[in-house]
């Protein structure tokens, strides 16, 4: 401890730890490596993977907007500075105190690991999911590999109006060649081949101008190939106060000339319908030993966040519902957390503790910072605030810790944690996208923690390791 220096924010050889690969941690990485010179920054992640929602939340439709991971790798390119400790999870293998003592500054971009509820009676039938536990399936998520989905319903609900729900119900009513196309496991991609979903009904509980969806993903449900869109005109019905709101908002006026063109436009008789309900509350889960419907209250159309019913109440009849209602992060071992906002209390990125006092080294960024909003951009200038307050603090701190960056590496040995590095993953991406190429594929991903391990350690030949699938 105390090697001295003088730090001015630009040529430091200070090291930094970043909990979380996923965007908002490589942002920051880039963040610190264009501003400041010298510095060694550790990523850790609890899974040998890097990229995070990248990787496990981005729909396997939307391989263009995987390929920002082009961008996010560049971290890594410099071997010298930027290093990837995978398999290492914080709180379990590695604790707070341990990243302060060997470390000058710790981010925490560990993003939101749960998801909300709606509260309702029914909510935990059988056939009632979380978007999250879906989306963690389809993507091949290690946390779901035992999980298995089978689409041998015809009916089926999502609920909630934001992109996530957006990219579920897409990824239902796909057809399984549009699915064969994607890098999902070969388990997910039988599932979806043996659908037997014939319509998907997207519920929104306000109406189309307080959808949170964004323009570019809405328009990508307009051409499906195996699917109408089937909107009840009388629920797209503009009033005063939602032109107001539109008013110069060009994205919003975008999504509303949309599903209005939608609600107009007759079927085409494809195989499947997406039928997208605004102004519907569930109130009820119904069915005896598993779902068999769900309770709809039709809502007032009011203007902004408020939300109040009508008392006039449907039925609708379907198998299997996916609540898509927003995800929320859960605290931290030993971390400042604010409950009520689910979200680690900051400054400008600064650690907070419980009464509001700045923590010593500590910051926060992307949706731990500031909760399940955004797209993936939006994690770019977020993290350059927090890594702004970061250098500022050394720069006027001065001094650096000085621990040698080896001695996290055998506190990991001695506490026999399998951790991996960067050369790893790149076996295991190397492993994965040669398996996507033998189909056609951009990849294949391999979902069971055990297997991407040894594949990451062993072997980048196919077929060394039996995929679970
Ligand atoms: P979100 O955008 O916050 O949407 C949540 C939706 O759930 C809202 O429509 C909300 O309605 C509704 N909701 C909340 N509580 C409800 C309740 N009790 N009953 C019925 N509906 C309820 O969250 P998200 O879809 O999980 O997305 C999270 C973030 O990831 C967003 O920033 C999103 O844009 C981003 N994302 C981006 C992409 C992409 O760019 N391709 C893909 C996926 C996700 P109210 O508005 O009425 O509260």
């Amino acid at each position: 401890m105390g090697r001295s220096k003088e730090a001015d924010g630009s040529a430091c050889s200070a090291r930094v730890a970043v909990v979380g690969a996923g965007p908002a941690g490589l942002y920051a990485v880039e963040s610190l490596l264009e501003s400041a010179s010298g510095l060694g920054v550790d990523v850790f992640d609890r899974l040998p993977t890097p990229y995070g929602l990248v990787r496990y939340g981005i729909a396997p439709d939307n391989q263009r907007m995987k390929s920002v991971t082009r961008v996010l790798r560049n971290a890594f390119d410099h071997e010298n500075q930027v290093r990837f400790i995978g398999n290492v999870c914080f709180g379990v293998d590695i604790s707070r105190m341990d990243l302060l003592k060997h470390y000058d500054a710790i981010i925490y971009a560990t993003g939101a690991q749960a998801e909300r509820r709606l509260g309702i009676p029914g909510e935990d039938l059988p056939g009632s999911y979380g978007a999250k536990e879906f989306v963690d399936w389809y993507n091949g998520h290690p946390d779901a590999a035992d999980r298995n989905f089978l689409l041998h319903v015809k009916q089926v609900a999502v609920v909630g109006a934001g992109n996530v729900a957006l990219d579920v119900a897409r990824m239902l009513i796909r057809s399984p060649d549009e699915i064969a196309s994607t890098d999902v496991p070969d388990r997910v991609l039988d599932a979806f081949r043996n659908s037997q979903i014939t319509d998907v009904h997207l519920i929104a509980r306000r109406g189309l101008v307080q959808a949170k969806f964004t323009p570019v993903e809405l328009r990508g449900i307009g051409d499906l190939v195996n699917a109408d869109v089937v909107i009840r005109p009388e629920e797209v019905l503009l009033t005063d106060d939602d032109e107001i709101r539109i008013g110069s908002d060009r994205e919003l006026r975008t999504n509303v000339t949309m599903l209005r063109e939608w609600a107009r436009r007759p079927l085409q008789g494809k195989a499947r319908r997406l039928h997208i309900r605004f102004l519907r509350r569930p109130a009820r889960i119904l069915g005896e030993n598993r779902v068999e419907g769900v309770l709809l209250e039709s809502n007032e159309q009011l203007a902004g966040e408020q939300v109040r019913g009508t008392g006039s109440f449907e039925t609708l009849k379907v198998d299997m519902i996916f609540r898509s209602v927003g995800y929320q992060a859960l605290r931290l071992p030993d971390v400042p957390f604010d409950e009520a906002r689910s979200i680690i209390p900051h400054n400008r990125g600064r650690v907070l503790d419980e009464i509001g006092q700045l923590t010593d080294r500590e910051y926060v960024t992307g949706w731990a910072k500031r909760g399940p909003s955004g797209t993936v951009g939006t994690n770019r200038s977020d993290s350059a605030e927090t890594v702004c307050s970061l250098l500022a603090d050394l720069a006027a701190r001065g001094s650096y810790n000085g621990s040698d960056p080896e001695q996290i590496l055998t506190l990991l040995d001695n506490r026999r944690v399998d951790h991996t590095n960067w050369a790893n993953w790149l076996r295991l991406d190397d492993h994965e996208t040669q398996l996507g190429r033998r189909q056609g594929r951009p990849r294949v991903k391999i979902p069971d923690l055990r297997s991407m391990l040894e594949l990451s350690h062993r072997s980048n030949t196919p077929g060394s390791v039996e995929s679970p699938d």
